[in-house]
């Protein structure tokens, strides 16, 4: 099986309510889609969400890594060398993490149509089923309390609460929320790099002491402030989890030989796809760290790359693939069944998905 043509375009899909971080706000999903088809007439799709605050990929930086690098490193070349194409992939240029995953998760769509099996077993996993929980975007403490029970009538019953943005308000926020929200609720924050170490530690200390028990904290201080990190991993009660600190399977290294975090959340979009994240959890099994697997903005194209990672690897314990769930609308046919808070696994080959209704397309190289 060869690959023969490389296609991209743009699709865009509504958000139900907009999104908004310490660092963003935004109100629909604009992903570049792949599409790669092999002599055979099998096709594989893959998804990159331009994420620029997060990872520098804008659209424009996708589409051009993937037309004047990462296209023509594997034209022609055989799916059955997969270590040898997914390699190309990873060598063909630095950095742009976006446009690896995206043409990574698309071989391993078409390696798994080329043997007949869903990626998640071909990855030796036997779960077809996990629960994700939802973000709550940062807001005043009333709406975000509102938008939280939003989500438990959703039924979901773990939330993301994006906290940072006028962080003397962060104990107020989790505090209106707790309330709101049934005993049992899982609540979990992300910071995105918002806080100073010492303010950090003295906000999360001060929401365990007022009893709102928080799950976990994620990326509370600048990504490249590790030692910062560590800071706060050693003097918090709440498990600190490195998100923005983390992309590479050697930033995943770093961290957990320091002990700066003590969980480290894996995106297909940070680390260039599924090829080096299983680098990942190879790393977490071996200093007994948990991971957390999440996503950008996505659409179910590339979430659904991450569930059959996330199905496959007993390390992975945290699921924050709710982009689907953020969208108004689902234009993919196949792959997993986003239903509310769980996500069922297809038993289709390679990563199931059949199409993207609404490309504009972009470019191809044949
Ligand atoms: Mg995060």
């Amino acid at each position: 099986m060869k690959i023969i043509s490389v296609e991209w375009g743009r699709v865009s899909i509504p958000l139900r309510t907009p999104f908004k971080t310490a660092l963003r706000t935004v109100a629909s999903v604009e992903d570049i889609i792949v599409k790669l088809t092999a002599d055979t007439g099998d096709v594989g799709f893959g998804e990159a969400p331009p994420t620029g605050v997060i990872t520098g990929d804008t659209a424009e930086a996708i589409c051009g890594a993937i037309e004047h690098h990462i296209a023509p490193a594997i034209l022609n070349q055989e799916i059955d060398d997969f270590e040898g194409v997914t390699g190309k992939v990873q060598a063909a240029l630095v950095h742009n993490t976006s446009a690896k995953a995206a043409v990574d998760m698309a071989l391993w769509d078409l390696y798994g149509k080329k043997l007949n099996a869903p990626v998640f077993r071909l990855l030796g996993g036997g779960k077809t089923h996990i629960v994700t929980d939802i973000t709550v975007s940062v807001n005043p403490p009333e709406v975000m309390a509102r938008d939280a029970e939003i989500a438990i009538q959703r039924g979901f019953d773990c939330i993301k609460v994006k906290v940072g943005v006028n962080p003397a308000l962060d104990v107020e926020r989790l505090a209106a929320i707790r309330v709101a929200v049934p005993k049992e609720t899982v609540l979990r924050i992300d910071a995105n790099q918002a806080w100073t170490p010492k303010e950090a530690v003295r906000i999360l200390n001060g929401m365990q002491e007022k009893g709102l028990d928080i799950e976990l904290v994620e990326q509370p201080v600048k990504a490249h402030d590790l030692e910062g990190l560590k800071y706060v991993t050693e003097r918090s009660f709440v498990p600190v989890l490195a998100d923005e600190s983390v992309f590479s399977p050697m930033d995943a290294m770093k961290i957990l030989q320091m002990g700066a975090a003590d969980l480290v959340n894996i995106k297909l979009m940070k680390c260039g796809g599924i090829t080096n994240a299983l680098k990942i959890t190879t790393l977490a099994e071996l200093y007994g760290a948990q991971c957390m697997i999440g996503c950008m903005l996505e659409g179910p194209v590339a979430v659904n790359a991450a569930a059959h990672l996330a199905c496959a690897k007993g390390v992975i314990t945290k699921f924050d693939l709710d982009g689907p769930m953020l969208c108004a609308a689902n234009p993919v046919h196949g792959g997993s069944r986003f239903e509310g808070k769980d996500i069922f696994m297809s038993e289709e080959p390679g990563l199931g998905v059949t199409g993207v209704d609404g490309v504009v397309p972009l470019g191809q190289v044949k």
